[in-house]
């Protein structure tokens, strides 16, 4: 038996920090202190940017991974494994395609020895509950993306968990199937009729959040740290228009929009500016647009993110990126959950092409450093030209892989459009268009 208060508090992560090997050697750090608790009865979210460590987080809880340091308890026990009464639902529908519906429901329970009659019926259950009555013998491949995600939902509820982890469930989903996915959910969370006590959920989408969860964490990155935390009072079911619901999604914007304190050490010495600076790829002709629309009544220059998101149909964490490219770029600013053009943004806005890519070039050298790094290399060898491993390199004492990997494909793109330099993709050669 458990004492009630370890059963009240179904997870207890304490002082979790988390790191990985970066290519130079160094350690990357994800996680940096995180705390959390989670009780049984509630829904609870965690948002943040792509990359601020979210998985990394879900994962410890799952007992995929250790902390590096701090501690990760369920029920008051360290997590050293998958802790029973903890199930998963990933973003990708992880269904084994040469088993049925039912089989793959089933699969759930055949781990914990539950003998085959119990599993039949709890999978015809689960099957039953998530609305797939019908399909117990069809092939995944038989079936939509959004039926798919029903099995891994039935999959994960068919063992009867304590606590439901969710990642981005349905991020990769079309916008209506994720809707009647979300609503049939949290109706049969409210009606009591789900298997489980408690969910964590993970998700870079703020209205989802709002729209799901009991309580909002919202995450910082580089590193994650827990950097805010929303009680959500308002009845099911939620109605996006209400003013109470706008009014929290724009107090999440705005708080996800908040600029990290300044720190004390040179520019160079600390990843995200410098050399170290991560882009997050989006193309020019998005960011062009964008300027555009920006320019453009009703806006004239100033925008409300979730207006501007809504209008262009765009998720938070699209809408992040490309606000910050623009920010970085200096072309706009974000602050408190609006966007804002600078002057050189509506300059821009009023540019034929030509003068566009010769301003895009001036602030692409004079603000992200890696593009003046690679001019710079490019000016100074007399065959005008450098092999990207030579930045690639660079880059990795300050990123991972794949950070190194995006900002090498967005640095590429943009100094395409800017004609600031060329890339040869066959011999992964930058060059320069008109060296002279
Ligand atoms: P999120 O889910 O919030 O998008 P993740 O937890 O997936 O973020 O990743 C956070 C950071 O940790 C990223 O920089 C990612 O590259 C890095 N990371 C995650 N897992 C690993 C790993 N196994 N090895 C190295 N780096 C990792
Ligand atoms: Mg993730």
């Amino acid at each position: 038996m458990l004492d009630p208060v370890n059963q009240a508090k179904l997870i207890d992560i304490s002082g979790v920090c988390r790191s990985f090997p970066k290519g130079s050697g160094e350690d990357l750090l994800v996680l940096d202190n995180v705390d959390l608790t989670i009780q049984a009865g509630e829904i609870v979210g965690l948002l943040g940017r792509s990359g601020s460590g979210k998985s990394t987080l879900l994962r410890i809880i799952a007992g995929l991974i250790r902390p590096s340091s701090g501690s990760a308890k369920c029920r008051g026990e360290i997590i050293q494994g998958p802790p029973n009464g903890v199930a998963m639902v990933f973003q990708s529908f992880a269904l084994f395609p040469w088993l049925t519906v039912l089989q793959n429901v089933e699969l759930g329970l055949e781990a914990l020895g539950v003998d085959s009659a119990e599993r039949r019926k709890r999978a015809l259950a689960a099957i039953d509950l998530i609305g797939l009555d019908g399909f117990e013998s069809a092939f995944p491949k038989e079936l939509s993306g959004g039926m798919r995600q029903r099995v891994g939902f039935a999959r994960a509820l068919v063992v009867h968990p304590d606590l439901l982890l969710m990642d981005e469930p349905f991020s990769a989903l079309d916008v209506l199937t994720a809707e009647t996915l979300r609503t049939d959910l949290v109706d049969l969370w409210i009606e009591g009729r789900l298997p489980i006590k408690s969910v964590l959920m993970v998700t870079h989408n703020i209205e989802e959040a709002v729209l799901m969860c009991d309580r909002i964490l919202v995450f910082s990155s580089n590193p994650g740290r827990v950097a805010a935390e929303f009680k959500v009072d308002l009845a099911h079911p939620r109605n996006r228009h209400d003013a109470a619901f706008r009014q929290l999604v724009d107090t999440l914007y705005a708080r996800m929009t908040q600029r990290a304190e300044p720190k004390a050490p040179a520019p160079e010495a600390i990843p995200g500016l410098g050399i170290g600076m991560a882009l997050t790829h989006v193309s020019s002709n998005v960011l062009s647009g964008l300027i555009e629309t920006l320019a453009a009544p009703p806006y004239n220059g100033h925008a409300d993110l979730p207006v501007l998101a809504g209008q262009l149909q765009l998720e938070a964490d699209e809408i992040f990126h490309l606000g910050e490219a623009l920010q970085l770029l200096r072309f706009a600013q974000l602050s408190e959950g609006d966007l804002v053009l600078t002057d050189a943004g509506r300059r821009f806005a009023n540019l034929d092409t030509d003068a566009r890519k010769k301003l895009f070039a001036e602030h692409l050298i004079a603000h992200v450093p890696v593009a003046g790094l690679i001019r710079r290399v490019l000016d100074e060898r007399p065959s005008h030209t450098a092999p990207e491993a030579r930045f690639r390199n660079e880059l990795e004492d300050y990123m991972s892989e794949d950070y190194a990997d995006e900002t090498l494909k967005t640095i590429v793109s943009w100094g395409r459009y800017a004609e600031l330099f060329a890339y040869d993709d066959q011999a992964e050669m930058f060059s320069l268009e008109n060296p002279h």
